[in-house]
């Protein structure tokens, strides 16, 4: 059983506040993500659960266990740092071995462990090599495969793959994704890296300023964003907000701003009835946004007209940079766009994907 609870936890550091009432259980096998910008709370959380720091309040639990006063080491937990720490002198062998010496384990045990961690992770034939003769990837692995050896209750990632290149970031990714599935264990990973974040977790735990604002499935998280700062930090290139007025005309709800109208499907109707003659935030996501001339002809969509500022061009798609009077969004089209800068261009709004929020407590209204 090794489950993870946080009972609400708090970090002081002085006046302060890193992690704030962090209250959240992490299942057994799961896949969990913290995830937010610099700063928020997500290293220190980790850090608290593998002993690295003191606890200013509340529990952790590993399992039934309280580890408030349990040293690091007999927790039952393996961390993986961002930088390897690998020791230089020492071969891959040694360094994935080294730990278990520590522990007096005997010869023949600590050979079948890192042989089998070496065989899970492909580097069996890199066991003799000193860490200068791997590449930064292949130091990856190895920092890995020391905490395989020690086959914890819980592993731990911190930002692990800050370090790699982006190639090799999304080839790492899927590794680590694979190694979960085949230890079945615990993961408890952090990253300030939503792409990351929504590829790897079962589920993400996302925070801001000490602050666990939202946990859910990578899809949940995106479709139903608690609030604005969810709803902008998940997604790339961010969701798209306009101020606008709630309005009520013939038995419909409108929302007007800035240089559009949208008349509003009938399942926001009774989310924002109470919110007539206010003005709420409107979120709508770059994907969200079609050329008009190649929007799919199901779409229940308003079409507005918007002046393009900047193409770019990704492949399979285009991130159009548009302007509606002055205020500036992000759509993703379709790459057959002829869009071009400083055109006119007619974008068609997906009227049933929209988000709206309050205003004043950035609370998603719905
Ligand atoms: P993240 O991992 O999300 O980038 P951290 O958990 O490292 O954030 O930090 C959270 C907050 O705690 C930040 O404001 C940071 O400056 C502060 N903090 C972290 N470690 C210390 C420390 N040893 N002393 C004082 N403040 C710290």
């Amino acid at each position: 059983m090794a489950s993870v609870t946080f009972d609400h936890v708090s970090k002081q550091y002085g006046n302060v506040t890193a992690v704030n009432d962090l209250d959240l259980q992490i299942g057994d096998r799961e896949f969990l993500v913290f995830v937010g910008p610099s700063g928020c709370g997500k290293s220190t959380s980790l850090r608290m659960l593998a002993g690295l720091e003191e606890i200013s309040a509340g529990t952790i639990y590993i399992g039934e266990q309280a580890i408030n006063g349990v040293e690091p080491k007999d927790r039952d937990i393996a961390m993986v740092f961002q930088s390897y720490a690998l020791y230089p002198h020492m071969t891959v062998y040694e360094n994935m071995a080294f730990a278990l010496k520590l522990r007096r384990m005997d010869t023949a045990q600590i050979d079948r462990r890192v042989r089998r961690a070496a065989e899970i992770l492909s580097m069996t034939e890199l066991l003799q090599r000193k860490p200068k003769q791997l590449s930064g990837g292949q130091r990856q692995r190895v920092a890995v495969g020391r905490a395989i050896v020690r086959e914890p209750k819980v592993f731990l990632f911190d930002e692990p793959l800050s370090n790699l290149d982006a190639k090799l970031r999304v080839q790492t990714r899927a590794e680590i994704t694979k190694l979960h599935r085949d230890l079945g264990t615990t993961f408890i990973y952090v990253t300030h890296d939503q792409t990351e974040a929504m590829t790897m977790g079962t589920r993400i735990a996302v925070m801001k300023d000490g602050v666990l604002q939202q946990v859910d499935t990578p899809q949940n998280l995106y479709e139903k964003p608690v609030n604005i700062f969810v709803a902008g930090f998940m997604g790339s290139p961010s969701m798209n907000f306009f101020a606008a007025k709630v309005t009520a005309a013939e038995g419909r709800l409108h929302v007007e701003g800035n240089g559009f109208q949208l008349s509003i499907p009938d399942r926001f109707k009774e989310p924002l009835t109470g919110y007539v003659g206010q003005t709420v935030t409107l979120g709508i996501r770059p994907e969200n946004i079609h050329d008009a001339a190649l929007a799919p002809h199901h779409l229940q969509g308003s079409t507005l007209s918007a002046r393009v500022d900047l193409t770019e061009l990704m492949g399979n798609e285009v991130f159009l940079y548009l302007l509606l009077n002055d205020t500036p969004f992000v759509a993703r089209v379709d790459p057959r766009t002829r869009a071009r800068s400083g055109n006119t261009l007619a974008v068609t709004i997906d009227l049933t994907q929209l988000h709206f929020f309050n205003q004043e407590t950035t609370r998603a209204i719905r």
